[in-house]
């Protein structure tokens, strides 16, 4: 069986054929070129699955909120122009006459996981992702728990600080103003306009400068005030945490260690272990939906 998992993230779309054991058999990543707008991007992957030869099924992560019992990108990510109402099952099912399944990237990335990944003998667990914003899905009995609309698991947008920062949503001090990597880089460019990201800033973390220990101390601090109250909501027996500054070891292990002593006494026996999938997340998970 050749399954397509395709990407589509707001600076560029990954695609790549499959087998079920989740083996790439190919892989390609280009521009999304985002102003293009929905129906060019899905035109373009269709081209992009063609070039490859024949496959039996297709798998699509996007960016934005998602109907995945019809297909439909319900409301496009800001990223993304001109993908609200776009019928990504629909027409890659007219086109391939094959079965397409479409899934919000953070949950795909969460089935990826749980397929194929650092979640493979679990059941249950919280995904996050942390980024630009912070994504977050949740895993019972190895399905997406979705909520009335399928929208559940917006922990981003979980308040941690009442009346706090603006947030991008319009709300006041969500979660994802004081503990995404897109913070970490706001407090970090109060020291030194210099540290861009997060690469510069592990470096002088690891140089050992006092003024970005702070920063990074703090911001762990912030990841830590959300992950004890999902703890204590879900009682969840694993937390798996993503996005490319988790790649920083150190990190898992302050937040794990941290965590122990932010819970309930009763709620302490909680694993926080790192994604291990990467990039290839999303595309895993979408193709996952068809096994
Ligand atoms: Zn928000």
């Amino acid at each position: 069986m050749r399954i397509a998992g395709v990407d589509i993230g707001g600076t560029s779309i990954k695609l790549g054929i499959f087998n079920q054991e989740g083996t790439t058999l190919e892989f390609i990543e280009y521009d999304t070129n985002s102003e293009q707008g929905g129906r060019s991007i899905i035109q373009h992957i269709i081209e992009k699955i063609e070039q490859f030869g024949a496959v039996d099924a297709i798998g699509v992560s996007t960016a934005g909120q998602v109907d995945n019992k019809r297909g439909i990108i319900v409301q496009g990510s800001a990223n993304i122009p001109d993908t609200s109402g776009l019928q990504v099952k629909a027409m890659l099912e007219d086109h391939f006459t094959i079965p397409v399944a479409v899934e919000n990237d953070v949950n795909a990335a969460a089935l990826g996981e749980n397929h194929f990944g650092v979640g493979k003998n679990l059941e249950n667990f919280l995904f996050l992702t942390y980024g630009t914003g912070i994504g977050g899905a949740i895993v019972t009995d190895s399905e997406i728990f979705y909520g009335k609309s399928g929208f559940a698991g917006e922990f981003g947008h979980m308040i941690t600080h009442g009346s706090g920062r603006q947030c991008g949503c319009g709300l006041l001090g969500c979660y994802e103003t004081y503990a995404s990597t897109t913070a970490l880089v706001r407090e970090a460019k109060k020291i030194n306009p210099a540290y861009l990201n997060g690469k510069i800033i592990f470096e002088k973390y690891h140089d050992g400068d006092e003024e970005i220990k702070t920063v990074v101390h703090h911001w762990v601090d912030e990841i830590v005030i959300g992950l004890s109250s999902l703890i204590h909501i879900f009682n969840p027996p694993t937390i798996v945490i993503g996005g490319g500054i988790m790649e920083q070891e150190i990190i898992v292990q302050m937040i794990s260690k941290q965590v122990k002593k932010n819970v309930l006494g009763s709620f302490s026996d909680v694993d926080i272990m790192k994604a291990t999938l990467g990039n290839k997340a999303g595309m895993l998970g979408a193709l996952s939906l068809h096994l």
